[in-house]
C-alpha cells in the first residue's frame, strides 16, 4: 500500500492549488478525481479584483488578485506551459453615465490603479458597438482552465499521484474504506469536491471537531451557462466585459456568458441563453453563430464566502469549497492559508472557517 503525506479528494481549482501548495511545502501528494463535474473545467477563466459595470470592489480583491497572479505565474514557469492568454479588458460603456463615472472612479488611487486613462477616440475594437465609448483595463487577466488542469494532471500522473476514480461515500468511514481499496493512505485527507461533496460534519459524534445539524450540507449547486460562437469577423482580442463577458479561445470561436442559470419561461424558451443572445445582437455589429453550451455548477455557501479548515480531528480530514463565483481568483490564497491552518496550526480567518457553521464552537487542533 503506498503511503502518503496528504490524498485530495477532487480536482477542481481548490484541489488542485491545495496540491500545489503541499508540495511547494515538501509534502507527498496523492489526487483523486472522478471526472464527473469540474466547475472550473468549463469556467471563464477570468480573474479580476473589481466588478466592473457596478464599479464595486470584489471581497477581499486586491488581496486575491495580488496572490493569484503570482501563483498563477510561477506554475506556469514550474509546468512549463503557457496558460495565462490575455492581460487586457474592455468594457463598452452602457450610457454616457457609466463613461463619467469610470472618469470619477478613476479620482480614487484604488480605481487608477484598475481602471486605464480614457483613450477611446480610435475604433481599435471593430465588430462592436460603442456609441458611449469604452474603457479599458490591465488588471484583468484570463488563462485557459483546461490548459491548467491537463498540464498538472499530466505530471501527477508522470510521478504516480494521480488516480482515477470516484469515491462512493457518505461518511467518513466509508471514505475510508473506499480510499483503501485504491491500495493508498495517508495521514491527511483533503476533500475539495465542489458542489459534489457529501461528506460534511455531523452532530453527535464524539471524532468531530465541529458539530453540523446531521444531514446538513452547508453547499448550495449553483448552475451557470456559456454560449460558444463562432464569428470570423470579429476581431477581439481581449475578454469584453458588456451585460455577459465575451473571452477569445482563438480560431474565431467566443465564450459567451455566464448565466446563473434560468428557468424556462411559458414559451418553453430557456431565458438565460435567450438573454446572452439578445446581449449579443445589441453588441455586436458583425455576424456570429452559436455553436455549442457549457454548463457548470458553482457551490455556493449561504453567506457566499469560501469554507475552509478541519472536519474530523480523528480522521486528519480536512475541506476547501464554497469558492461559488470567484474560485480561480480566490483558490491560490485560500489553499495558502488552508496549508498555514494544517501544517503550521495558524488559524483560518473567520469569515471563511468552518467553524462559522457549527452549532457549537469549539477550540482548534
Ligand atoms: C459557468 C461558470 C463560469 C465561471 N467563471 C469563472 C471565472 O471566470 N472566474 C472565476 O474565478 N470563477 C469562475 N467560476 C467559478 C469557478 O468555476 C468555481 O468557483 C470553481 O471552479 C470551483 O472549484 P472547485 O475546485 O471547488 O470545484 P470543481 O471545479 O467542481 O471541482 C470539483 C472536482 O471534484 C471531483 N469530484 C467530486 N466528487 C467526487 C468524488 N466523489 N470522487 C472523486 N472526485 C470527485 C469532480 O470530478 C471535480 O473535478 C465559474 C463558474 C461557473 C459555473
Amino acid at each position: 500500500m503506498k503511503k502518503v503525506d496528504y490524498i485530495i479528494v477532487g480536482f477542481g481549482i481548490a484541489g488542485l492549488c491545495t496540491a500545489a501548495q503541499l508540495r511547494s511545502r515538501g509534502c507527498s501528494v496523492v489526487v483523486i478525481d472522478s471526472r464527473k463535474q469540474s466547475a472550473t473545467s468549463i469556467s471563464g477563466g477570468t480573474i479580476h479584483p473589481v466588478l466592473l459595470r457596478y464599479y464595486n470592489k470584489v471581497w477581499l480583491g486586491e488581496e486575491f488578485w495580488a496572490y493569484a497572479k503570482g501563483f498563477y505565474t510561477t506554475l506556469e514557469n514550474q509546468l512549463e506551459t503557457s496558460f495565462i492568454e490575455i492581460k487586457e479588458l474592455m468594457r463598452p460603456f452602457d450610457s454616457n453615465q457609466e463613461r463619467i463615472l469610470w472618469q470619477n472612479r478613476r479620482t480614487e488611487a484604488f480605481w487608477a490603479h484598475y481602471l486605464n486613462p480614457l483613450d477611446d477616440s480610435s475604433t481599435k475594437f471593430s465588430g462592436i458597438r460603442t456609441p458611449h465609448g469604452y474603457g479599458t483595463s490591465d488588471e484583468v487577466w484570463r488563462f485557459s482552465p483546461p490548459k491548467l488542469l491537463m498540464a498538472f494532471k499530466k505530471m501527477l500522473q508522470k510521478e504516480q499521484n494521480w488516480i482515477d476514480a470516484e469515491i462512493i461515500a457518505q461518511t467518513i468511514d466509508q471514505l475510508r474504506d473506499e480510499i483503501r481499496t485504491l491500495k493508498i493512505d495517508a495521514k491527511h485527507i483533503v476533500l475539495a469536491q465542489g458542489h459534489n461533496q457529501l461528506i460534511w460534519p455531523k452532530s453527535g459524534r464524539k471524532d468531530n471537531l465541529i458539530a453540523l445539524e446531521a444531514g446538513y450540507s452547508p453547499i448550495v449547486a449553483k448552475e451557470g451557462e456559456y454560449m460558444i460562437i463562432e464569428s470570423p469577423e470579429l476581431k477581439l482580442d481581449v475578454v469584453l466585459k458588456g451585460k455577459f463577458f465575451i473571452i477569445p479561445l482563438g480560431r474565431d470561436k467566443y465564450q459567451v456568458g455566464a448565466t446563473y442559470k434560468q428557468d424556462v419561461n411559458v414559451a418553453g424558451e430557456d431565458l438565460g441563453r435567450k438573454k446572452m443572445k439578445e446581449a449579443l445582437d445589441e453588441l455586436l455589429t458583425v455576424p456570429y453563430k452559436p455553436l455549442s453550451y457549457w454548463t457548470g455548477t458553482r457551490p455556493v455557501t449561504k453567506d457566499r464566502k469560501p469554507i475552509l479548515g478541519l472536519m474530523s480531528n480523528e480522521a486528519s480530514l480536512y475541506t476547501i469549497n464554497g469558492l461559488n463565483s470567484r474560485g480561480l481568483l480566490m483558490a491560490p490564497l485560500l489553499s495558502d492559508w488552508l496549508v498555514a491552518f494544517m501544517i503550521d496550526g495558524k488559524a483560518l480567518p473567520a469569515e471563511v472557517s468552518i467553524n462559522r457553521f457549527t452549532v457549537s464552537s469549539v477550540d482548534h487542533i
